[in-house]
């Protein structure tokens, strides 16, 4: 007879492999193995990543539970191993150390719940032996992986299947294929979610549409970035294009959306598009002046390879690139989610094109933190998207074509700036109205 209800055992697993302390899906399915492999009886896993990085879970068994946290950044897991009954926690220890790769460890074991202590109470264990025998099948149980894209203030949190299909570290970012519950597949780069087969139409729709219908005759584009093709699929949409130009600087992107997400990456074999694998930073550098009728910048966040797409010399190479009626826009972050650079790179625009040549479109994208997104425009001749005149035009080409997000009043609706956002543009003015190119 044991003398305790349960034994624990505290695992320190030291100098571990670091890409694996920061895998949420990979540690999920080593700690529900350790618990399978010493013969518990799994009842739910949960899961959750945190960005930039971090992973904390536990594996709810009959047995009890299993707990970690990670620290990538010191190779280091706090491990919780609680059992009880006949189970032998050692196993999942050994399991785990293989798993880990701990070079390290220390591992203190306690009894929990000294019978000696305790005083048993009357109950019917009917009703406890029905439920046990619920949970008798091995295979079935929930799974609660979260993926978490935030910032120090807030955080948007997707369930996922814990599927990973694509993940490799490219020379300028981790490039990952993984599936939500809600929102389906999705890429992720180094942790920021990019588009989601439910709702890249939001986005892909509204970076491309605007910018063709207030232009009306464009036939030369530019597309820097835009890996997983959304862009692209939409812009050949337009029967007057003659040429589009693509410069993506991660090849895996393409390679990851091309086999992965289908729906979106559908239009890199277009007969009118020339795709280059480059730094759209360095080719817009030696472009030749007034080639483009639109330029769309369809970069990700301002780190890592993106972050020079954010420049004032950047912009100025993208103005000079431009015909003298063309239109250039960009990913423009959020007015409530990373607000400096919003306002910063809306400020560099109307530095380059004029104090009212830099017009905002607000759009919602469910995935991105906050939901709430935008493209910001620099316009350097006259064609102004706030005052499109075509809404006929446009939507017969949105149903013709079955868009889902893009029509006439959508345009114009999302070139009306909320007055908190007016505020948040114009408080920065006075203090960068320096910065000339
Ligand atoms: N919708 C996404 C967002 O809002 O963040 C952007 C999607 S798209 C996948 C972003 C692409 O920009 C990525 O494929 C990334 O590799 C590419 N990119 C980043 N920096 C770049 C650069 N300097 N030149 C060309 N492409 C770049």
């Amino acid at each position: 007879m044991s003398t305790a209800l349960g034994n624990h055992i505290l695992v320190e697993f030291m100098n571990c492999d670091p890409h694996i302390m920061n895998d949420v899906a990979a540690i999920e399915k080593d700690m529900v193995a350790a618990a399978q492999k010493a013969g518990a009886t799994v009842i739910n896993s949960t899961f959750h990543h945190f960005s930039p990085y971090g992973v904390s879970g536990v594996v709810v068994i009959q047995e009890s539970h299993l707990a970690i946290h990670t620290w990538p950044e010191y190779g280091y897991a706090a491990v919780d191993l609680f059992t009880c009954g006949e189970m032998d926690a050692w196993i999942s220890f050994d399991w785990l150390k293989e798993a880990f790769g701990a070079k390290s460890y220390s591992a203190l074991e306690m009894k929990r719940g000294s019978v000696k202590l305790l005083q048993r109470n009357d109950f019917d264990m009917t009703s406890m032996r029905q439920k046990a025998s619920e949970w008798s099948n091995p295979d079935f149980y929930t799974r609660n992986v979260w993926f978490t894209d935030k910032d120090d203030m807030q955080a948007l949190s997707l369930r996922f299947t814990g599927e990973v299909f694509y993940d490799v570290q490219s020379p300028f970012q981790r490039v990952r294929i993984i599936e939500s519950y809600k929102y389906g597949k999705m890429l992720a780069l180094d942790d920021m979610v990019m588009t989601t087969i439910q709702d890249e139409f939001h986005y892909h729709e509204m970076i491309s549409h605007p910018a063709m219908f207030t232009h009306g005759n464009a036939k030369n584009i530019l597309v820097i970035g835009g890996g997983d093709g959304g862009s692209i699929r939409e812009i050949l949409r337009h029967e007057g294009v003659e040429k589009v130009t693509m410069v993506e600087i991660d090849g895996e992107v393409i390679k990851a959306c091309k086999e992965f997400l289908p729906e979106i990456a559908n239009s890199f074999d277009h007969p009118k598009l020339e795709l280059l694998v480059d730094d759209g930073i360095e080719f817009i550098k030696n472009a030749k002046p007034e080639s483009y009728d639109i330029i769309i910048v369809d970069g990700s966040d301002p780190v890592g390879p993106a972050e020079g797409l954010f420049s004032v010399e950047f912009y100025t190479n993208c103005y000079n690139a431009l015909k003298k009626d063309g239109i250039m826009l960009a990913q423009g972050e959020s007015p409530k989610f990373n607000e400096k650079a919003f306002t910063e790179l809306n400020h560099t625009l109307q530095g380059i094109f004029g104090e009212n040549k830099a017009p905002i479109s607000l759009f919602f994208v469910p995935t991105y933190p906050t939901g709430m997104w935008c493209f910001q425009y620099g316009i350097k001749g006259d064609k102004h998207p706030k005052y499109v005149t075509n809404e006929a035009e446009i939507d017969a080409f949105s149903e013709a074509n079955g868009l889902r997000y893009y029509n006439a009043d959508v345009h114009k609706g999302s070139f009306a700036t909320p007055n908190f956002v007016k505020t948040l543009l114009n408080k920065e003015i006075c203090q960068t109205s320096t910065r000339t190119v």
